[in-house]
């Protein structure tokens, strides 16, 4: 054998031996991704919150495979529930007629809710006024007006009753003296005294605008009449100059 052949041979062999370290190399390396790939993962550790969610934004949490320890991770969803710290705060007043409104705002993400707050319905009216008098004829109108809203209301005043009276059931007067009596009539209604008349003339007398005259010390009985025939009589007593 040539000097020169063993060389070639010894060359051959050391090719041969190299390429085999590299095949194994890779076959190793293949076999280590295989074995990377063969995990089912089964166990899993617990999921941990990652990111806690709040009322509008998502959070996320974690967990690995207890074998490859490869991470997973998933969404949590907003929770929802918001911080309304502030609590509902009246934006329109409710009356009795109008709706009223209110709104609140959470802490964590300005979301603003608001609720309407249904009118009560309830109408406070104050006191009836006469938009139109009745007379003896016909009936009157009267009106009255809500003080929550302003909702006015009107109603029918009946026909007029005709009275008459005396704001005095006796009069004192001295001798000598006039006296104006005052008589109440239904004169928004149209009626009128039609008559006076005094029953003692000689202890005092009566015209027709209801003045009485005291004329002698005593008592009489003064009456007027109606033009609707109402009649009411009161006292006038006369008593003596010195007194
Ligand atoms: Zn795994
Ligand atoms: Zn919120
Ligand atoms: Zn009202």
């Amino acid at each position: 054998m040539k000097n020169s052949d063993m060389r070639l041979k010894t060359a051959g062999v050391g090719r041969f031996l190299f390429i085999l370290a590299i095949l194994s190399v890779v076959l190793m390396a293949a076999a280590g991704v295989q074995a990377e790939e063969a995990c089912t993962h089964e166990e899993w550790s617990d999921w941990t919150v990652k990111w806690e969610p709040d009322c509008a934004s998502k959070g996320t949490e974690m967990r690995y495979c207890l074998k490859c320890e490869i991470e997973e991770e998933r969404e949590l969803p907003p929770t929802g529930e918001h911080e309304w710290g502030g609590g509902w705060y009246l934006v329109k007043a409710v009356t009795c007629g109008a709706a009223g409104k209110e709104t609140r705002t959470c802490n964590v993400c300005d979301k603003t809710e608001s609720r309407i707050i249904p009118a009560t319905g309830k109408h406070k009216y104050g006191a009836w006024q006469v938009q139109k008098a009745p007379t003896l004829k016909k009936t009157g109108v009267k009106v009255r007006w809500c003080k929550g809203c302003g909702k006015k209301q009107t109603g029918i005043l009946p026909i007029a009753k005709p009275y008459a009276k005396f704001t005095k059931k006796t009069y004192t007067v001295k001798v000598g003296k006039k006296l104006k009596l005052l008589p109440k009539v239904q004169v928004a209604g149209g009626d009128v005294i039609k008559k006076w008349t005094s029953s003692k003339p000689a202890v005092a007398t009566i015209n027709y605008k209801g003045v009485v005259t005291a004329k002698a010390v005593g008592t009489t009985k003064i009456t007027f009449v109606t033009k609707t025939g109402k009649k009411a009589t009161c006292k006038v007593k006369v008593t003596s100059k010195k007194k």
